[in-house]
């Protein structure tokens, strides 16, 4: 691959269509570099065409004239995968998906929603409850992520423990090809066993296979009731007696089960405008667990209620408070979904997306506080996430007055450490954010072997020019 020309720069605006590309830096800039400004990029050309067969046509040309081009959908990603790094002898085009932002249909009686890849995560949230149905995909940066963004990381966020991560919500897809042919599965079926499950190959990886332009999700019934609390706990041991616990006593109805370390809150606190402490009194855990039901004749707060009297008087609970209104609940999860922002505004933090098994959290957390607390004298460890699904946030802010970029430099060795503890617990390196550019060496260190031939192989049949998102997941070759 080389530069692109200005010959090949204006017959790609032509394939977009009129008013589909920028190529002005200054409106660029916000689209080459990543959400925590650890990646910044360049490239010469944004395309936002708004039909699949414009997104054909540029990959079939772009095939044909190899060149590079990286997928971008709200540039929320955080391991640098969606961010273009031309040079002067290599440029590499970014394909944007915000003008693919049709619903295309949605089928309440079907329980499904197909819609293109640039609808915003919110937006098909409220299409879903506009219909009494529910998408039950939530995350933090759900009012700027794209449902095709999410796709090709597979994301996470906070609804898994019931509803599964992205992969399991979908139903169809509809891709381009690195070559511009197009594969056709967008069907809105439960069962559909017709030999290999081709979608799957596209769901998480982060726009190196194809280029995604629409998919029929799964919707479920809208929850009748929710009951959100927000709790003390004095350990990870006793937040994971009280998840089994949950899981014993609430059933299905348990949604969410997210937990955080005292410094996590304490930075929301200081940081984020309008927080306040939902608790008395400082706890070095809490959590923050919901149920929900679309039962009209349950009454989840009162079992909520119930099932925290018995945690208080057991002594795995030493505080806690239900929300009792809809804004005190949004007031819970804005605590938690500010996490990562007040650990910016902090200042320089080394971050982990680890996952070990459910019953591993605890000693994870304790193993690798005492090994990142003395390797990095007064590093301050801010640990939150999914508790429910043994995915820790394990990140590390720097200590209070020590160079920035010093210890930044140090990520390489401190990840793999934190890493080496996570596999030691049968964990993985990568819980949902994925490898992007950020992780790449990572893979291959952990997924060596058969698993790393048989990736780079299928890579090799789907474009055997290497235009798809070079150098992410996979090295470039
Ligand atoms: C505050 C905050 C909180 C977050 N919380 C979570 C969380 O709880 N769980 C979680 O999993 N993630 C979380 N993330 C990470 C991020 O939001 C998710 O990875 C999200 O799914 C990315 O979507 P996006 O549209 O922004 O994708 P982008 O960042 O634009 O792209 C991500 C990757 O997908 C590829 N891609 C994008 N669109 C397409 C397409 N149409 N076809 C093919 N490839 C494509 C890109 O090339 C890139 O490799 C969080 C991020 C932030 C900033």
């Amino acid at each position: 691959m080389t530069a692109v020309s200005s010959q090949q720069l204006a017959e790609l605006k032509a394939l977009a269509g009129p008013g589909a590309h920028v190529e002005d830096p200054a409106e660029l800039a916000a689209s080459l570099t990543e959400w925590r400004g650890l990646f910044r990029g360049a490239a010469p050309l944004l395309l936002m065409p708004d039909s699949t067969a414009a997104v054909s046509a540029i990959l079939a040309y772009c095939h044909q004239q190899r060149i590079a081009v990286v997928p971008q959908g709200g540039n929320t990603g955080l391991v640098g995968g969606a961010i273009p790094h031309s040079t002067a002898e290599r440029s590499e085009i970014l394909l944007s998906a915000r003008r693919l932002n049709r619903i295309r249909h949605l089928d309440a009686a079907n329980y499904s929603i197909t819609a293109e890849a640039g609808c915003v995560l919110a937006t098909l949230q409220a299409a879903a409850a506009d219909a009494g149905r529910l998408f039950p995909l939530s995350l933090a940066a759900e009012g700027s992520c794209q449902l095709g963004g999410n796709l090709s990381t597979n994301a996470g966020g906070t609804a898994v423990l019931r509803f599964g991560t992205t992969r399991e919500l979908v139903l169809g897809l509809e891709v381009v090809l690195p070559d511009g042919r197009v594969l056709d599965s967008l069907r809105s079926l439960r069962k559909d066993n017709t030999g290999y499950d081709l979608k799957q190959l596209f769901i998480g990886a982060e726009g190196t296979l194809g280029f995604i332009t629409a998919a029929s999700c799964k919707l479920f019934p809208q929850p009748r009731q929710t009951a959100t609390a927000w709790l003390a706990v004095p350990d990870v041991a006793a937040a994971l007696r009280l998840y089994s616990a949950a899981r014993d006593s609430l059933g299905d109805e348990l949604t969410a089960f997210e937990f955080a370390n005292r410094c996590s809150l304490a930075f929301v606190i200081k940081h984020i405008p309008g927080s306040r402490a939902p608790l008395a009194a400082d706890s070095p855990w809490q959590v923050l667990l919901e149920v929900s039901t679309a039962r009209e004749s349950a009454d989840t707060g009162a079992d909520l209620e119930r099932f925290l009297a018995d945690m208080l008087e057991q002594g795995t609970v030493t505080d806690g408070m239900v929300a009792a209104s809809g804004a005190q609940r949004d007031a819970l999860w804005r605590l938690r979904h500010s996490m990562s922002e007040a650990q910016k505004i902090e200042g320089a933090s080394i971050k982990h997306d680890i996952s070990v098994p459910v019953s591993k959290v605890g000693e994870f957390v304790v193993r690798a506080s005492a090994w990142a607390e003395a390797a990095v004298p007064g590093v301050r460890v801010v640990a939150f996430g999914h508790l429910g699904d043994g995915n820790v946030h394990f990140n590390l802010s720097q200590p209070v007055g020590a160079d920035r970029s010093a210890f930044l430099a140090r990520w390489d060795e401190i990840a793999a450490q934190i890493h080496q503890i996570a596999v030691d617990f049968g964990g993985s390196f990568s819980a949902e954010h994925g490898i992007g550019s950020l992780k790449v060496a990572e893979l291959e260190r952990w997924r060596g072997g058969t698993t790393l031939e048989l990736m780079r192989a299928i890579k090799a049949v789907l474009d055997p020019h290497g235009i798809m998102n070079p150098g992410k997941l996979l090295r470039a070759r």
